[in-house]
């Protein structure tokens, strides 16, 4: 049952946050490594909630489109449960990190099985599962498909300047693909699959529709969202469950005691929570701190969160 929502209380908690955050000096850095991503300038910050019952409630540049990355991973692991379900698992840990989400080590200790499916590892084994499913023909990716859906918005699409970038500059992801292929859990071709994950990741989305993408997630698995993502309430609590456990990398922890809400990140800036029954929180900011998120995202989301009094806790 969705809960009762005050939208003029949201509203004014919105408008103060992005005031706020617009004087801010401490933001952070633009990622640099994804060479495209390093040119997005600093001094913007968006946020909208999408409550269950309702039009989303937004301000600031909540209409900017940005890269929204490993916020990806969240509509592959649908996409990909939906092909295969539980089997997922045998190729794909449910455990947070506590390691970066591009690093190489654990996975070598762990025999190419990655922790869970929101670092890399993880994400490029459920691009692969998706690449065993569906044919991954460009211009039709499944996970774009499902954005556009989800968010009633068939103009969303990849950047393919972004996209490109990410190709040219994604050794390290090759790397990881490269080695669980030599352990078994990678079963085509790592350039088709590396290359699906990078799509993915490359998908520009604003605050607002990506709000709406995810309020499949507040929604305990039922009504007209979830039917479109295909989940149903185990599904939901479990994805959500890992969103608490392993939606911001290795500041997991720190997140769920600063905010109390399913998160997951991206380093385009943007962080969706996920306050069950009420509906989905999206800000973005592209300044990061050290771990990879964003700074100012963090903090506007954790205002309101406080502020509401929203936490699953
Ligand atoms: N495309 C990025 C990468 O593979 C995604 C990382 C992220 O958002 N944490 O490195």
């Amino acid at each position: 049952m969705p809960k009762q929502i005050d939208i003029a209380k949201i509203q004014s908690a919105l408008d103060d946050i992005a005031s706020r955050m617009a004087g801010e000096s401490d933001r952070g850095e633009v990622a640099s490594y994804i060479p495209e991503l390093s040119r997005v300038p600093l001094n913007q910050f968006g946020i909208a909630v999408a409550p269950l019952n309702g039009p989303p409630i937004f301000a600031g540049d909540a209409d900017v489109p940005f890269s929204i990355q490993s916020i990806s991973k969240v509509f592959a692991l649908v996409v990909a449960l939906g092909h295969v379900g539980a089997t997922l698992w045998r190729r794909v840990g449910r455990e947070p990190s506590g390691d970066p989400f591009n690093s190489i080590v654990q996975l070598e200790f762990e025999r190419g099985k990655p922790r869970n499916p929101f670092i890399n590892p993880g994400a490029i084994v459920v691009s692969d599962v998706i690449l065993e499913h569906e044919s991954g023909e460009f211009g039709r990716h499944p996970v774009l498909e499902l954005c556009r859906r989800l968010a009633d918005a068939p103009d969303i699409s990849v950047d393919e300047e972004v996209f490109a970038s990410e190709v040219k500059t994604g050794d390290r992801n090759r790397a990881l693909a490269y080695f669980m292929l030599a352990e078994g859990n990678i079963k085509g071709e790592v350039k088709k699959v590396t290359e699906s994950y990078f799509r993915q990741c490359s998908i520009a989305m604003t605050c607002r529709q990506l709000a709406e993408a995810t309020r499949f997630l507040a929604s305990g698995g039922e009504g007209p969202d979830a039917e479109i993502a295909g989940v149903t309430p185990e599904r939901t609590r479990r994805i959500n469950a890992l969103m608490m456990t392993c939606g911001c990398y290795d500041a997991s922890g720190e997140v769920a005691f600063r905010i109390g809400l399913p998160c997951k990140s991206g380093v385009g800036g943007g962080v969706v929570a996920i306050a069950p029954s009420v509906g989905s929180i999206v800000a973005w900011s592209p300044g990061l701190d050290e771990k990879g998120n964003s700074v100012l995202a963090l903090k506007a989301i954790e205002e309101l969160a406080h502020g509401l009094g929203w936490s699953v806790f």
